[in-house]
């Protein structure tokens, strides 16, 4: 019997709800529990692929090809459950579903309306997709009292009353400011919060109290009593020093125990949280130091690199050191002499990125990469601009772009319209839709024997997932290794450029795909693993 439980948020946005549900979820697995984890947007685009990283932070893109919510990162990197199209879902979506239903005339001359259209749709969203799975954790964006949310809580009521109690729990998670004037957690916020989802026909029956210190028992019994919550109920969720500590800190709260009386099932003994410890324990008594400099675009945007942050972090957890990031604006590597600013990091990453502005920058970066030895890692846009630099600067091709930023006579980097997934032949045009026209999701690469990539992989054969409309030239592939940049990894048919490397360099790796997107803290990436511990022996260098 699959149970369903709704997080909302409640107070102020960036609560870290998504991280409450991915810890809840990673506690009921810790338990033997099959979980699943989704997340309803209320926005209007239709995915997150066309929205600026610097507003709403990383498109979070899984193995069959979604553009999603960066949420379903963290619930991955908590479950290892592989994230899917039918896991992300906003109103954009719902409503382009309706609206062609409407047009389809599915609706039989009904007038169409938001109940019970919408919210059926909703609903059918949530149910959809489902087979075995115990629980299925469904994480409502957005904060409660915002108008564009109202369909969704609607459509959750409706939905609990249809499964009824014992298979919906209702959690909402608050804040409880700190005032230091009076020297008080604050309950009211959180007590307005829950009559507004009152007012929508919700009561929560679980409460997730955000606050930067323990909660006292009087303020607990204040909350639950004015919030019509069991006690035991309301759970306080302090502010902790990694993100990795959140499931064993909620476990100490006792949630986990409470979710599972709530649906009549006595927890037996204890969960298995010793991945968990161990990765904690690694993340705080580090045995040594690394910095990676990261040149990118959207550094005014911590979230717009997520995955990256984290993919660096577990490279840390695996050899033991603390990893340290300092972000740098392309931009500023385009004044000269700029570069002077790399030669305190121990390694230098170009991520993923769209459009012209700070490409020369990036360029400038790898070129100090390369020609001063410092380990370098390349992802996406990053290993395009690598290919770039390798072409003006070894090969002579001094002309050489890429044809996103206009027409070159030299594009070592180019529009593919056409390729292959497994047997099928993928096309798109140059004037097609922005949005879901990349080549996205997981795609195979075969890796050349002997090569460090295969080394590192310790296979020739790979997935991984990809987000990009634009690819490496294959025409310019011969100029290039003769100059000394290797073609180490290409898509089955060889037509698509997957990984570059340059042999005579400590650790030069450039890859079309996004590695980040599937490292977890229990499992990190090889390539972050790799890259981390080339930075180490850089480190010990200078
Ligand atoms: N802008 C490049 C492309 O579309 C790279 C995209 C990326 O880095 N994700 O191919």
């Amino acid at each position: 019997m699959t149970r369903y439980i709704f997080i909302t948020g409640g107070v102020v946005s960036s609560l870290g709800k998504g991280l409450a549900a991915a810890a809840l979820g990673s506690l009921l697995q810790a338990r033997g529990y099959k979980v699943r984890l989704r997340k309803l947007d209320p926005y209007l685009n239709v995915d997150p692929g066309t929205m600026s990283p610097t507003q709403h932070g990383e498109v979070y893109v899984t193995d069959d090809g979604a553009e999603t919510d960066l949420d379903l990162g963290h619930y991955e990197r908590f479950t290892g459950v592989p994230a899917r199209k039918s896991d992300n879902v906003t109103t954009g979506r719902i409503y382009s579903t309706v609206l062609a239903r409407e047009r389809h005339g599915d609706y039989l001359g009904a007038t169409v309306q938001v109940i019970p259209h919408v919210t059926d749709a909703i609903k059918e969203f949530i149910r959809s997709d489902i087979t075995d799975e115990d629980f299925v954790l469904c994480e409502i964006g957005g904060t409660v009292g915002d108008i564009e949310s109202l369909p969704f809580l609607e459509a959750i009521r409706q939905f609990g009353n249809e499964v009824g109690p014992e298979r919906a729990l209702f959690i909402h998670v608050t804040l409880l400011p700190y005032i230091p004037a009076a020297g008080e957690l604050k309950t009211k916020p959180t007590q307005h919060s829950v009559k507004e989802l009152l007012s929508v026909g919700i009561q929560p029956h679980m409460l997730l109290c955000r606050a930067d210190r323990p909660i006292p028992e009087n303020e607990r019994r204040k909350i639950a009593l004015f919030c019509n919550v069991r006690q035991e109920r309301v759970i306080a969720a302090l502010d902790v020093d990694t993100i990795y500590q959140v499931p064993i800190s909620y476990h100490e709260q006792g949630f986990d125990d409470e979710v599972l009386r709530y649906f009549g099932i006595e927890p037996q003994g204890e969960p298995d949280l010793h991945l968990w410890r161990d990765i904690v324990q690694r993340v705080r008594v580090p045995e040594g130091e690394v910095t990676i400099g990261v040149v990118g675009k959207y550094t005014s945007l911590i979230d717009s690199y997520k995955s990256l942050s984290e993919a660096l972090v577990h490279g840390g957890i695996a050899n033991n050191v603390r990893v340290k990031l300092e972000w740098m604006d392309s931009q500023i590597f385009e004044s000269e002499g700029a570069v002077t600013h790399l030669e305190g990091v121990d390694g230098i990453l170009v991520p993923g990125g769209f459009g012209e502005r700070g490409t020369e920058g990036k360029i400038r970066a790898v070129q100090f990469a390369r020609e001063r030895k410092v380990p370098f890692l390349g992802i996406c846009f990053g290993m395009q601009m690598a290919v770039i630099e390798a072409a003006r600067h070894l090969a002579g091709l001094t002309e050489a772009s890429s044809t996103e930023f206009g027409p070159t006579s030299t594009p070592v980097v180019g529009l593919m319209t056409e390729w292959t997934r497994g047997n099928t032949r993928e096309v798109r045009q140059a004037g097609d839709d922005l949005g879901g026209t990349m080549r996205l999701g997981a795609y195979e690469a075969r890796l050349v024997e002997g090569s460090r990539a295969a080394q590192i992989y310790g296979s020739t054969s790979i997935s991984e997932r990809h987000r990009h409309r634009y690819e490496v030239n294959i025409n310019y592939r011969e100029q290039l290794e003769a100059s000394g940049l290797i073609f180490s990894g290409l898509s089955p048919d060889g037509v698509l450029p997957e990984i570059v490397e340059i042999p005579d360099h400590p650790w030069f790796v450039g890859v079309q795909f996004h590695p980040e997107l599937k490292s977890k803290p229990f499992d990190p990436h090889p390539l972050f693993t790799s890259f981390i511990r080339a930075a180490i022996e850089q480190s010990r260098l200078v």
